[in-house]
């Protein structure tokens, strides 16, 4: 079965893959979402090997493995959990797997990054969370404060951040008050390259324990926390693949801290991530309000444990960062140019709309004329010899009407005129209207042997009209 559903989604076309899962599940309300294929997905990603049933999708190459599971917004990027923005899903109609081409482009950029030798030496603001009257979370003995342990955490992760040639600076250096509008204002005037905030949890459920990373929420998506609704563009939203990567690096490396459970790496809209102009990511290094994580906690061996693991992260960001932003800088180009030929292909439906609209109007209008079958008109000689009115000859040089089985494409050729030159196009027209009257009075006169003076003057009018109007 799990073969069978392999190959059936390998050989979908994506055009039956959408038809199909649209009516299966209502996209995101966001304009720029779109689904990808599993074959989709699994190229973006370079997959050599793919294993997927209808519950698990893993997809792995030389470097990575990715495990989505259907309906979960988890997913585990080479063992560390990343909260999605949009859980993946197997269509009930069987068309196979969709994953979001938001969370693939983040996850597949992320991956590809290749670290440089050296790591670019920028500058990073570091923030500790809470301070002065804001002593954020307590431990149930009151004995830590999340105001101090993040002071502490921040002091030794900015000393080894400067021992690798990394320029630091701090949002707070003492125990004092701070808005969170003071601190993405710190970042903005240090004009930093990094922003990361260093908090510690609290829950009331005592039992809640663990390391979590938070990056902003790309603009449209819902946060990881249940019901934290979509927000629209911020500025911290310029910087979504850098905050991915920055967000990935670090919780990567505090999973790796000693008994500290993967609560994974989440997207929320916190202010100073959505205000901050640089990338930015903000970690809860564990919960005061369980008491084996607090007491831990409190050791010097954990705090300069987690400090090494979040410089660790962010040296990796360094390390990584232009090969990023260079993949960023292509995938943003070919964006573009894909957008430029989207507009024109629409453009040109709409062109070609409007075209077929316009003989609809030109035919109705202009060719009722003629109601008796139309036949060549009669020679000009013959003409002259029932009047004597020069304009009769004139009116007689008017080229026969097309034979019915041509008027379709004579119509249609018309259309084609009208496209390129209407006013040109109109006056052909004109001329037909021209054409069709003459016809019927020449007909008229044929019948009965007759010219009445009406006549003659109507195709003297006639005549002058089609010479003024040089229709040929
Ligand atoms: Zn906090």
């Amino acid at each position: 079965m799990d073969k069978f559903l392999k190959n059936f989604c390998l050989y979908l076309s994506p055009v039956l893959f959408a038809t199909q899962c649209a009516a299966a599940t209502p996209a995101p309300n966001n304009p720029y979402f779109s689904w990808r294929t599993l074959e989709q997905a699994q190229e973006q990603f370079a997959a050599s090997n793919a294993v997927v049933t209808a519950e698990t999708c893993i997809f792995s190459n030389q470097t990575s493995t990715l495990i989505f599971h259907n309906n979960s917004r988890r997913v585990l990027i080479n063992g560390v959990t990343v909260w999605l923005n949009v859980a993946p899903e197997l269509c009930a109609s069987g068309a196979g797997w969709k994953i979001s081409a938001i969370d693939m482009d983040l996850i597949a950029l992320m991956l590809q990054a290749k670290p440089a030798d050296k790591p670019q030496p920028l500058k990073i603001v570091l923030d500790p969370g809470h301070g002065g009257d804001d002593s954020g979370a307590i431990t149930p003995g009151r004995d830590l404060y999340e105001k101090k342990i993040t002071l502490e955490l921040a002091r030794r992760v900015g000393k080894i951040l400067r021992s690798h040639g990394l320029k630091v600076r701090a949002t707070r250096d003492s125990d004092k008050t701070l808005s969170l509008n003071e601190r993405a204002a710190i970042a903005r005037k240090e004009k930093a390259d990094l922003f990361v905030s260093i908090h510690a949890n609290h829950a009331a459920n005592i039992n809640a324990c663990g390391v979590e990373t938070f990056i902003l929420t790309p603009s449209g998506y819902p946060g990881t926390a249940e019901g934290s609704p979509p927000r629209g563009w911020q500025i911290g939203n310029k910087n979504d693949y850098n905050n991915n990567l920055l967000g990935y690096a670090i919780h990567k490396q505090l999973t790796g801290l000693e008994s500290s459970f993967d609560r994974g790496l989440k997207r929320q809209s916190f202010f100073v991530l959505r205000e901050t102009h640089c990338p930015a990511a903000l970690i809860e290094c564990g919960f005061l309000s369980n008491r084996d994580e607090a007491r831990r906690m409190k050791e010097h061996a954990w705090q300069s444990a987690c400090a090494e693991k979040i410089a660790a992260g962010i040296i990796d960001y360094c390390h990584k960062v232009n090969s990023l932003e260079v993949a960023v800088a292509e995938k943003r180009k070919k964006d573009a140019e894909a957008n430029e030929r989207w507009r024109e292909y629409l453009a040109q439906k709409k062109r070609a709309q409007q075209i077929a609209k316009l003989p609809q109007v030109a035919d109705n209008k202009l060719l009722p004329a003629v109601t008796t079958p139309p036949t060549p008109l009669l020679p000009a000689a013959t003409v002259v010899t029932q009047s004597s009115q020069p304009a009769v000859t004139a009116a007689a040089q008017v080229q026969p009407l097309p034979a019915p089985e041509n008027r379709g494409n004579h119509a249609k050729n018309a259309r084609a005129e009208n496209i390129r030159t209407p006013a040109i196009d109109l006056q052909t027209l004109a001329g037909n209207q021209v054409q069709s009257i003459a016809t019927n009075i020449y007909l008229k006169n044929a019948a009965t042997g007759t010219q009445p003076e009406s006549d003659s003057e109507s195709l003297k009018k006639l005549a002058e009209f089609y010479e003024n109007n040089k229709v040929k």
